[in-house]
């Protein structure tokens, strides 16, 4: 079986974690700081704030931008299910745009949903992707709006040369199976010195210092011993993200051509890849449906998944809550019945890239 998502330890993460039980500081403390420094120098951004999980991080950048009920928050639909929950959380309404063949939202179709309740712009790096953060940065200049980045598939993605994350408010996630994982795990990334205070203040229950409260905060905290798992990490992560992109290019050289399928989108020398997942395309020029070349795949001992069966505004439990809009989005709703995504994760072999080709070129009778 190849599986399609590995946790694979960095070599230091054992003497890392065990200095930290060691020293009998397992909260958040110094391990975390230096966690901390080095995701900010990685991204170029001021600031980076550990919190406990990518959740927590978007309602932290919500909370921070004073988001107030009411205030709409304009996102892609085509997303992991936090996104939304993270707004509602925060109390604020969702409302949705239409996405590119690149799987991500467009500027376009989020400007045309700018009303006088618009406070925030939230697009999604989806995959490792980045967005079109030109067209973003034009829609919120012209607007007068904040940015906020679910950049939790896209640790040091980057967009014209600059790293994702550094457009406003950047929200990444280190869940165990992220790019770079802490197990459970978050991280706030801004170049705004009140926005990062205030951040410090929102994962601390409001406290400045000792027993000086400033705001009703909450607890955000990331442990010490998460964040050594997460130093260890940074380390390997420009090697491992390199052996993605490797692993990326080499199924793509397979399986493009093949009818019926449609392989991601390049990175080309604007957008870097760091490809969270491979996700191709099965449409209704294919032989077979989609969930046929699932069980196809399971069968030949091929790990896929499908991210995301379902827009996230389309599931039952948000139908009459008026905070999540129903705004039409057929581009999104179409390629969430095409997409699937392959393995691409760095411990993949040359020999196991090349099985997974082959199993699905057969799967699709190519
Ligand atoms: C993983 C993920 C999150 C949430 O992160 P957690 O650490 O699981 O809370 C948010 N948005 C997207 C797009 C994600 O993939």
């Amino acid at each position: 079986m190849i599986p399609i998502t590995r946790v694979e330890l960095a070599a230091d993460t054992e003497a890392r974690v065990l200095a930290v039980l060691r020293s009998g500081q397992l909260a958040q403390g110094e391990v975390v700081e230096e966690f901390e420094r080095r995701f900010a120098t990685l991204h170029q951004v001021g600031h980076a704030v550990a919190v406990n999980n990518g959740t927590t991080a978007l309602v932290a950048a919500m909370q921070a931008i004073g988001l107030r009920p009411g205030d709409e928050v304009i996102t892609t639909p085509f997303t992991f299910i936090a996104t939304l929950n993270a707004i509602l959380e925060a109390g604020a309404t969702a409302r949705f745009a239409d996405i590119g063949d690149d799987y991500n939202v467009l500027p376009e179709a989020m400007e045309h949903l700018v009303n006088e309740r618009t406070r925030a712009l939230l697009p999604v790096h989806l995959y490792g992707y980045p967005v079109d953060m030109d067209g973003v940065r034009a829609v919120a200049a012209r607007h007068g709006l904040p940015i906020v980045e679910d950049a939790a598939q896209a640790v040091a993605a980057s967009f014209d040369g600059r790293p994702v994350g550094g457009a406003g408010v950047g929200c990444f996630s280190l869940y165990a199976t992220k790019n770079l994982s802490t197990g459970e795990g978050g991280v706030v990334t801004t170049d705004d010195d009140a926005i990062a205070d205030r951040l410090r203040l929102l994962r601390n229950q409001g406290m400045r210092e000792r027993y000086v409260y400033e705001i009703a905060g909450h607890n955000y905290r990331l442990t010490n011993v998460a964040a050594a798992i997460g130093v260890a990490q940074l380390g390997e992560l420009s090697d491992k993200t390199a052996r993605r992109q490797a692993n990326a290019a080499r199924l793509t050289a397979g399986l493009r051509g093949v009818p019926g399928l449609l392989v991601p989108p390049d990175p080309d020398e604007r957008r870097t890849h760091v490809y969270h997942q491979y996700t191709v395309r099965v449409t209704t020029d294919a032989a077979i449906e989609r969930d046929e070349v699932i069980e196809r795949l399971t069968a030949a001992g091929i790990g896929c998944g499908i991210y995301y069966p379902r827009l996230v505004n389309d599931y039952e439990c948000y139908a009459d809550d008026a905070r999540v809009s129903v705004d039409d989005t057929p581009h999104a709703r179409r390629i969430a019945t095409e997409v699937l995504s392959l393995p691409v994760h760095p411990s993949l072999t040359d020999a196991e890239l090349d099985t997974i080709v082959d199993a699905v070129r057969q799967a699709l009778g190519s």
